[in-house]
C-alpha cells in the first residue's frame, strides 16, 4: 500500500522495439517512448527508434557486448525501480517482442515486489521478422502445422538437456531457433543425434529487417559449419519451410533484399520537415535511410520588412517564392498578422520549381509560373517572357543565390526582396550519422542545394570522401568542386525525383557491371 509520504510512483513501459529495422516499432510502442522520462535499452536495438525520444529524456544504453560493460540482471532491476520510485515514466526497450527470450520474467517480479504499475508493449519478434523478410511461410498447410521457438543458449551452469532434443527432433512442424550461432554446434548435434535427417532444410536469417540482411539455405548436418563463418544476430529456421525454391544452396533472395537500392545506406541532409520527399521513395526502393539535416530553418530575427511588404501588397503585380520554406514563411505570417488570402487575389504567383509550388498547393494556391526545374535562372526567364506588371515581390530566405533579383533589376522591373525564414548551418553531426561517416557505412549523401553542401563539407570534413555524393544541379556540383569535392552523380532534373532516380540509374550500372563481370 502507498502512504502518502512516499513520492508519487512512476510508471514503466516494457516495450518490443521489433527486430531492427525502426519502422517496425508498433505505434503504442513509439507513443510509449514519446512519454518516457527515462529509457533503458538493449544494445541490439536499433538507434534509430530511440528518435522517438523526447530531447530531455535520460536514454540509458545497457552495454554492448565486447565495447562496454553489460549490466547485470540485477542492475537493470534496480534502476527501473529506482527511476519509476522517483515518479519518472520509464521504457524499458527490448529487442523483438519483451515476452520472448527477454529475460522479462525477472523484471516483472522487482516490479510487481516494488508495486510499479506497468505495461508490457508487444514488438515483432526476430524470428517472425525473419521469415517474412526473406519470404517464407513459416507455418505451411501440407507439413509445418505448429512453429516451437527455441533458445540455442541455454542459461549459464545449466546443462543443455533442459531443452529436450528428443522432442524437438520429432516435433511435427518448424523450429526457430534464437541464440544459436555459437551454440549451432551443440543444438544441431543434439537433433541430429536424436534422429533428425541430415538433409533437412535449414535457412539462417542474419539481421533480418535490417539493409545488411542475408539469409543462406544450408542443411542440418552442415549448418554448424555454415554458422561458424557467422556472427550474431540470426534466427535459424530448421524444416521443410526452410528448403530453397532452387536447389542452389547458399545465399538466397527475397522480396525485400531483391528491392534496387536494398544494401545502400543513404544519408539524407534536409530540414526534417523537408526530407520526407526523398526520404520516402529512397526507403520504397529498398535504401536504408539516414536523417542528418545539414541546414536548419527557423523565423527570421526581425519580420518588419515582412509585414511592410505585406501592408504594400497593392503596390506589386508579382510575388515570387524561391523555395517552399518561403511559401511556408511569408503566408504563415500574412495569416498571423490578420490577413487572409484575399491579400493576394491582385497578384500573380511565381515558384522557382514544382516542390514550390506544391507549398503554394497547400495554401489552396496556383503558382502562374513555375518552371520544370527549380533553377533561378529558368524562372527570371520565365518571369521575363510574360507581362502583367512590373513590380515584384521576391520573398527568399537569409541565403540564396541573387540570379533572380539581378536579372529582373537589369531588365528595368521594381524588385523588393523580403527574408521570409533564416537558414542556418546545422552546428553538428549527430553522434550516430558522424560515426557512421567516419567508418564508410554511409554509401551515398545527398547534396541537394548548395548551402546544403557547403554544410555538409562542414559538419563531416574529409569523412565526406568516404561517401558517394549525389548532387541535386550543375550549380549543386560546382559548390562541391570548389570546395574539392566531387559529386558521383549528378540529376538531370533538378527535383527530388531526379535525384534518387540518379542514385539508381548508378546502382543498376554498378550491379550490371558486376553481374557481367561474374559472367
Ligand atoms: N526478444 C527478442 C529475442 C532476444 S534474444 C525477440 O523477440 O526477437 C536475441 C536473439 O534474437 C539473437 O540471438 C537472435 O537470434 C535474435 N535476433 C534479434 N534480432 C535479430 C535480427 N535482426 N535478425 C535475426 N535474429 C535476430
Amino acid at each position: 500500500m502507498k502512504t502518502s509520504h512516499e513520492p508519487t510512483s512512476g510508471f514503466v513501459y516494457l516495450v518490443g522495439g521489433g527486430p531492427g529495422d525502426p519502422r517496425l516499432l508498433t505505434l503504442r510502442g513509439a507513443e510509449c517512448l514519446r512519454r518516457a522520462d527515462v529509457v533503458l535499452y538493449d544494445y541490439l536495438v536499433n538507434p534509430q527508434i530511440l528518435e522517438h525520444v523526447g530531447p530531455d529524456a535520460e536514454k540509458i544504453c545497457l552495454g554492448k557486448h565486447g565495447r562496454t560493460r553489460i549490466w547485470t540482471q540485477a542492475e537493470i532491476n534496480d534502476r527501473l525501480v529506482l527511476e519509476a520510485r522517483g515518479g519518472k515514466t520509464v521504457v524499458r526497450l527490448k529487442g523483438g517482442d519483451p515476452v520472448l527470450f527477454a529475460r522479462l520474467a525477472e523484471e516483472l517480479d522487482a516490479l510487481g515486489s516494488a508495486n510499479i504499475p506497468y505495461e508490457i508493449v508487444p514488438g515483432i519478434t526476430s524470428a517472425l521478422a525473419a521469415a517474412s523478410y526473406a519470404g517464407i511461410p513459416i507455418t505451411q498447410r501440407d507439413g509445418a502445422s505448429a512453429l516451437a521457438l527455441v533458445t540455442g543458449q541455454e542459461r549459464t551452469g545449466k546443462p543443455y538437456t533442459s531443452v529436450d532434443y528428443n522432442a524437438l527432433a520429432k516435433f511435427p512442424g518448424t523450429l526457430a531457433f534464437y541464440m544459436g550461432v555459437t551454440t549451432a554446434p551443440v543444438w544441431s548435434g543434439e537433433l541430429l543425434r536424436q534422429g533428425m535427417a541430415a538433409d533437412t532444410p535449414v535457412l539462417i536469417v542474419r539481421r533480418a529487417s535490417l539493409s545488411d540482411q542475408t539469409s543462406i539455405a544450408t542443411t542440418l548436418g552442415a549448418v554448424a559449419d555454415v554458422l561458424s563463418e557467422l556472427r550474431p544476430p540470426a534466427i535459424v529456421i530448421v524444416g521443410e519451410v526452410a528448403k530453397p525454391k532452387t536447389e542452389n544452396h547458399g545465399i538466397q533472395s527475397s522480396w525485400f533484399t531483391a528491392r534496387p537500392l536494398f544494401g545502400q545506406t543513404v544519408l539524407v541532409a534536409r530540414p526534417v520537415h523537408q526530407a520526407a520527399a526523398l526520404v520516402a521513395p529512397l526507403q520504397e526502393l529498398g535504401a536504408d535511410v539516414l536523417l542528418q539535416p545539414a541546414i536548419e530553418i527557423g523565423p527570421p530575427d526581425d519580420w518588419s520588412a515582412v509585414d511592410q511588404a505585406i501592408a504594400e501588397l497593392p503596390a506589386y503585380q508579382w510575388l515570387v517564392f524561391s523555395s517552399s520554406n518561403g511559401v511556408d514563411g511569408f503566408l504563415e505570417r500574412l495569416l498571423e498578422t490578420g490577413h487572409d488570402l484575399r491579400s493576394l487575389g491582385h497578384l500573380q504567383l511565381a515558384a522557382v520549381g514544382p516542390g514550390t509550388a506544391r507549398a503554394l498547393k497547400r495554401y489552396h494556391l496556383q503558382a502562374d509560373v513555375c518552371p520544370r526545374e527549380h533553377r533561378a535562372e529558368d524562372l527570371a526567364a520565365a518571369l521575363l517572357q510574360t507581362d502583367g506588371g512590373n513590380a515584384f515581390l521576391l520573398v527568399r530566405g537569409s541565403r540564396g543565390r541573387e540570379v533572380l533579383e539581378d536579372t529582373l533589376q537589369h531588365a528595368g522591373k521594381k524588385v523588393t526582396k523580403i527574408v521570409a525564414y533564416l537558414s542556418q548551418d546545422t552546428p553538428r553531426a549527430a553522434p550516430l550519422a558522424a560515426q557512421r561517416m567516419a567508418a564508410n557505412e554511409i554509401d551515398w549523401t545527398i547534396a541537394s542545394s548548395s548551402a546544403i553542401a557547403k554544410s555538409l563539407v562542414r559538419l563531416f570534413g574529409e569523412s565526406l570522401r568516404k561517401t558517394r555524393l549525389a548532387s541535386i544541379s550543375p550549380i549543386t556540383t560546382q559548390t562541391l568542386n570548389e570546395l574539392g569535392f566531387q559529386a558521383e552523380v549528378e540529376a538531370t532534373q533538378y527535383t527530388m525525383p531526379g535525384i534518387v532516380d540518379a542514385i539508381l540509374q548508378a546502382v543498376e550500372a554498378t550491379e550490371k557491371c558486376v553481374t557481367e563481370e561474374n559472367k
